[in-house]
């Protein structure tokens, strides 16, 4: 694909101060590999101590609401994760959908209030076991990232929005279950993404960096990382230690 890959560590809700210094240690790692893009999304209140502590790795927020400020209390605009020291947020992940209801549409203008904040988006999409047994998997998948797609101009002014726009799969059966999908299908979804994106953006859909996510762990990254499709990674568990997220790092 020509791109570097981009590795993104999603810590969810882990870590607290005494965790910059696995960050620290992650840091010096994602410096010695210039050619891979690394960034770990902290819980929001680590964004701005960990923006200090390190130096190669871009920091990113899980979330982000789609005003800019109000009476939304517990929520973080996309102008406050910037504020932070963000420079990507994560949207639409399968738990923000699952416990926090999100949808389609909150998704969409979630994205499209983080791109109007200056932040560069990773917009995740992913099926349930049933879905996949049933056969629909991709039909689900494709639908829901037309439905969360910005609706932006494609690179009218500054960078085309392809290249601060990267789609994450992640299956959510295979979050946190230590299992994922096969290569084949993996590459199978990733092409049918790609497609949509194509058709959503044209020449620029080509350019959109696809990841995998969804138990990558030091022991699969090698072959996941190797599918054609497959542009980086969004890791969960593993990217918590230097120790399994600089192996990662690593591998691709
Ligand atoms: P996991 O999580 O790597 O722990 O499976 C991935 C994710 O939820 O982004």
């Amino acid at each position: 694909m020509g791109h570097r890959p981009y590795i993104i560590g999603n810590w969810k809700m882990n870590g607290t101060r005494n965790s910059l210094a696995e960050a620290r240690a992650i840091d010096r790692v994602a410096a010695k590999w210039p050619q891979v893009r690394v960034g770990i999304a902290p819980p929001h209140t680590l964004i701005h101590a960990m923006r200090d502590a390190v130096d190669s790795i871009d920091v990113g927020g899980q979330d982000c609401h789609s005003e800019e400020t109000g009476a939304y209390t517990g929520d973080i605009s996309a102008s406050m994760l910037k504020d932070a020291g963000a420079s990507f947020a994560i949207l639409g992940h399968s738990e923000r959908r699952q416990y926090h209801g999100e949808t389609n549409p909150q998704v969409k203008a979630k994205s499209e209030a983080a791109l109007a904040a200056g932040l560069n988006v990773i917009l995740c999409v992913g099926e349930t076991e049933e879905q996949r047994d049933a056969g629909t998997a991709e039909a689900t998948v494709t639908r829901q990232l037309l439905a969360c797609l910005p609706d932006v101009g494609n690179g009218d002014e500054g960078e085309p929005v392809s290249a601060r726009l990267a789609v994450a799969y992640e299956p959510i059966w295979a979050i946190g279950t230590g299992r994922v999908p096969s290569l084949d299908d993996i590459n199978a979804m990733h092409d049918a993404i790609r497609a949509k994106l194509c058709e959503a953006f044209g020449d620029n859909g080509a350019e959109v960096r696809i990841l995998y996510g969804g138990s990558v762990k030091a022991e699969n990254a090698l072959e996941i990382l190797g599918c054609p499709e497959v542009g980086g990674a969004l890791v969960g568990g593993a990217s918590l230690t230097n120790e399994s997220f600089g192996a990662i790092i690593i591998a691709a």
